[in-house]
């Protein structure tokens, strides 16, 4: 391999984590479907509050080859395998003999999967029940339009194939819509299972904040029993419930979730293989696709150099927000009396926040009220676009349609008015930071 340095070494890779869903974890693990594939706690023990014994490969391995010594017949291995929480239909597991890999170890958190469209799903569900479904979708469907919101006209309940992205639309209204209708267990216990999927998606992590994420799932362990009273559930035992135990240890182990987000990989699919495929001429394919994946690289990486320095440029000259921020051409309401926008847009301090802002391009400042501003008239723009950044709002733009537009636009004829706010957070912002500490507003 070429490595940073440009020197070429020869590398041994070990296999160290490994990302997949819960049906192939299973899988590569030789665990039972139904069961833990990275501890010993049965099926019928998952809604323990604990994890189990770990798996590890040499146990695994011992049931798989204590089964094979002491049967006869598939029938009798598979029986065998089974009885100890081992899926029986492998009988040599690919990572025998690895050095370094402990398969059980390896299998990461997944987000998207255990999390949106598992943990999510089942409290959807479980509250929609609880509360009324028709009476769930009434309220979704009366939310007013905001900024960064899915509007779901039709309500949430009547969608089938719910995608990941739809699910995460759900997750930030859910508990707004629930607020006053549910009993106070039920309302913490869907509080405390988001904060536990918002906190698991940190992209950085300390002490504190894993606390934070074991306390939100205390908190949810605590009142969870009310969806049993409510007649909803017998047990918990769920591997995707239980499999959150596993997310701190991992998160210790591998860093923050980011890291192994099956998302990415479906992405990485797309642009790697997929691009590469098509970039070459078909024969012989790989080399090409290997050099074409390595020119892209360098390709990318001169990119972020240019943008580093244009970055430090416009640093220099205060340019980031015009960076972030995009604007229509032309305005939606040209050369407008100031004393109007005041009243159309219900903001009777502009003129003043107007002399302010302007006051801070000044070398010396003003006594704002002192000084005339020397126009009457703007133009006057109703909406505006975040442009794609690394700062953090990528989750937010890639989710296509009129989420990404900012509105501020007066009411005008039977249309209502509309004036969004935008919490932004402020650089270098620090993970511990939770709720709308560390933020700012832009209204
Ligand atoms: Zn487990």
């Amino acid at each position: 391999m070429v490595c940073g340095d440009g020197g070429v070494r020869r590398v041994h890779p070990i296999l160290a984590a490994y990302v997949a869903d819960y049906p192939e974890q299973c899988l590569v693990a030789c665990a039972k479907s139904g069961t833990c594939p990275k501890c010993r706690r049965p099926a019928k023990d998952l809604q323990e509050k604990t994890t189990g014994e770990e798996r590890t490969p040499l146990w695994t391995l011992g049931i798989i080859d204590d089964a094979k010594r002491t049967s006869s017949t598939r029938h009798q291995f598979f029986t065998k395998c089974m009885e100890s929480d081992v899926a029986g239909g492998v009988g040599e597991p690919f990572w025998k003999g690895f050095p370094y890999c402990d398969i059980h170890l390896s299998l990461t958190p997944d987000v998207l999967h255990q999390l949106y469209q598992g943990v999510f799903k089942y409290i959807l569900d479980w509250t929609g029940d609880m509360f009324n479904k028709e009476e769930l979708d009434a309220c979704v469907r009366t939310l007013p339009p905001a900024y960064g919101v899915r509007h779901f006209k039709n309500g949430i309940s009547a969608l089938s194939q719910v995608t990941g992205g739809e699910r995460k639309d759900m997750a930030r209204i859910l508990l707004a819509c629930l607020s006053g209708k549910l009993a106070r267990p039920a309302l913490v216990a869907t509080r405390s299972i988001l904060d536990f999927i918002y906190l698991a998606q940190y992209t950085t992590h300390n002490d504190t904040t894993l606390q934070y994420m074991k306390d939100a799932l205390d908190t949810f362990h605590r009142h969870r029993k009310v969806f049993i009273d409510m007649g909803l559930r017998d047990d918990f035992n769920i591997p995707k419930f239980h499999a959150l135990l596993h997310y701190i240890p991992s998160i210790k182990l591998f860093g923050t979730t980011d890291n192994y987000n099956t998302e990415m990989f479906e992405r990485f699919h797309i642009d790697f293989a997929k691009d590469g495929w098509r970039a070459s001429n078909r024969r012989d394919e790989r080399p090409q696709m290997a050099q074409w994946l390595t020119r892209q690289e360098k390709v990318a990486s001169f990119d972020r150099y240019l943008e580093y320095l244009v970055d430090q440029e416009e640093e220099k000259r205060h340019l980031q927000l015009s960076k972030v921020v995009q604007l229509t051409k032309l305005p939606s309401r040209p050369h407008q009396p100031i004393t109007s926008i005041e009243d159309s847009h219900s903001c009777q301090g502009f003129t003043r926040a107007l002399k302010e802002y302007l006051n801070t391009f000044l070398d010396r400042t003003e006594n704002v009220s002192n000084y005339r501003l020397p126009f009457h008239h703007l133009d006057v723009f109703h909406s505006f676009k975040f442009k794609r950044d690394e700062t953090g709002y990528t989750e937010v733009m890639e989710s296509a349609g009129e989420r990404e537009v900012v509105y501020a636009r007066p009411s005008k004829g039977k249309q209502v008015a509309r004036f969004d706010t935008v919490v932004v957070y402020v650089k270098n912002e620090v993970a511990e930071s939770t709720g709308l500490e560390g933020t700012s507003y832009l209204a």
